[in-house]
C-alpha cells in the first residue's frame, strides 16, 4: 500500500526541525526509525501532512554518561544501545529488553525516541525505562521540560508529548551496586511483539536482606506494581516471597483480550513471568554483592 500525499522536510540542526513542527502543528509528524510510522502511513492509519525527518539531526545521535547518568539522545538507534559496552556495563537492563525489540534490521533503523513516543503497549522499552525510572527531556522552540516516564506514558499509543514538541534526550539514572535486574517476556514466535512482558530491579542490603524491588508490566502503559513492590523491604530474597509477592502483582494486572491471547492467558503468564524476573534479579543481585565482597577484600 501507498501512504497519503506529504510534504517531506529534511531540516539539519535541532531548532530547524523544531520551527518546522511549530509551523505545521497538529499536521505535521517527525520521522524517526520509519518502522511504525511508515507501516501506519501506509496503511493510512496516520496521515501527516508534512513529515519531518530527523535523521539528519546529528545532535541527537549519542550515548554518553554525565554525572552518573545514561543519556541517550532520541535519534539513537535501538541497535547501538544494545550493543554499548556502557549500558551493558551499568545499566544491563537495558540491553536485554532491547534484544527483545523485533529483529536485528528493525533495530538498526528503529530508535530509542521513537519507541517511547510510539509507546505501543508490549514494547519492551517504555517498560525498561519505566523501571528504571528514566525520565524524558522534551523541547520546543520555546524551552524544554522533563517528564519522568511513570507520567510520560499516558495510554496506549498515547504520551504527554504536546504538539510541536520533540523528545530529544532520555535521562536514566545510575543503578545502585548490588543490583540484579531481568528482563522477560512470551510472544508466539521470536521477534513479535510480546503477549507480556516484565522487567525488575532488585537491590540487596550488605546483610543480604532486600532494599528495592521495582517490578512493571507490559499493559497499554507500564504498569509499575507499586503496592507490592514496598513489600519487599528487609525481606530475605526467598522463592516463596517471590511467588506469592508475582501473584499478588499479576491479579492487579487488567490486560486486554485480543487475537493473539485472552486476558486471562496474559495474567497467568504475568505470574510466571514476575517470579523468574524476580529470582533472576535476586542472583544476579547476589553474584553483584559477592564481587562486591572479593574485590574489597583482595
Ligand atoms: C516487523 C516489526 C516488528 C517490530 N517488533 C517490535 C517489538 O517486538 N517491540 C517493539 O518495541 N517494537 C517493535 N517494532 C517497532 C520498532 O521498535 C520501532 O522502531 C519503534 O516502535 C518506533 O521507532 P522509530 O524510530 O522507527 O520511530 P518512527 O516509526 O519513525 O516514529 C514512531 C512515532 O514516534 C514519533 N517520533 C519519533 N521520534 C520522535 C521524537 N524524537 N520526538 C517526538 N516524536 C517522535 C513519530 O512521529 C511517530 O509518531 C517492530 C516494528 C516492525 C516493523
Amino acid at each position: 500500500m501507498k501512504p497519503a500525499p506529504f510534504d517531506y522536510y529534511e531540516p539539519k540542526t535541532l531548532p530547524e526541525a523544531l520551527n518546522l513542527l511549530a509551523q505545521f502543528g497538529e499536521t505535521a509528524k517527525p520521522l524517526a526509525g520509519g518502522q511504525s510510522l511508515v507501516p501506519m502511513m501506509n496503511m493510512r492509519l496516520a496521515r501527516p501532512a508534512q513529515l519531518v525527518d530527523l535523521n539528519g539531526l546529528r545532535e541527537l545521535n549519542y550515548l554518553k554518561v554525565e554525572n552518573g547518568e545514561l543519556r541517550i539522545g532520541a535519534m539513537t538507534r535501538q541497535r547501538v544501545l544494545e550493543r554499548s559496552a556502557i549500558v551493558a556495563e551499568g545499566w544491563p537492563l537495558l540491553r536485554e529488553a532491547t534484544r527483545y525489540v523485533g529483529h536485528v534490521q528493525i533495530r538498526n533503523r528503529g530508535t530509542v525516541g521513537g519507541s517511547l513516543v510510539h509507546a505501543y503497549p508490549s514494547a519492551e522499552l517504555p517498560v525498561a525505562m519505566t523501571a528504571l525510572e528514566a525520565s524524558m527531556v522534551l523541547r520546543n522552540p520555546q524551552g524544554e521540560r522533563t517528564v519522568l516516564a511513570g507520567e510520560f506514558f499516558v495510554d496506549a499509543m498515547t504520551t504527554s508529548l504536546k504538539t510541536g514538541e520533540l523528545l530529544v534526550e532520555v535521562r536514566v539514572p545510575q543503578v545502585p551496586s548490588r543490583t540484579g535486574w531481568s528482563f522477560q517476556e512470551v510472544s508466539r514466535r521470536h521477534g513479535d511483539f510480546a503477549l507480556m512482558g516484565v522487567a525488575g530491579l532488585l537491590t540487596l542490603r550488605s546483610d543480604g536482606t532486600i532494599e528495592r524491588v521495582r517490578l512493571v508490566f507490559c499493559g497499554a502503559t507500564p504498569h509499575r506494581a507499586s503496592k507490592v513492590e514496598q513489600q519487599f523491604m528487609g525481606q530475605r530474597p526467598e522463592s516463596a516471597l517471590f511467588r506469592d509477592a508475582a501473584n499478588l502483582a499479576a491479579a492487579d494486572l487488567e490486560p486486554d483480550s485480543d487475537i493473539h491471547a485472552s486476558a486471562e492467558y496474559r495474567k497467568e503468564v504475568a505470574k510466571v513471568l514476575a517470579r523468574r524476573v524476580l529470582e533472576q534479579a535476586a542472583a544476579r543481585a547476589l553474584v553483584a554483592t559477592q564481587i562486591k565482597i572479593t574485590t574489597s577484600r583482595s
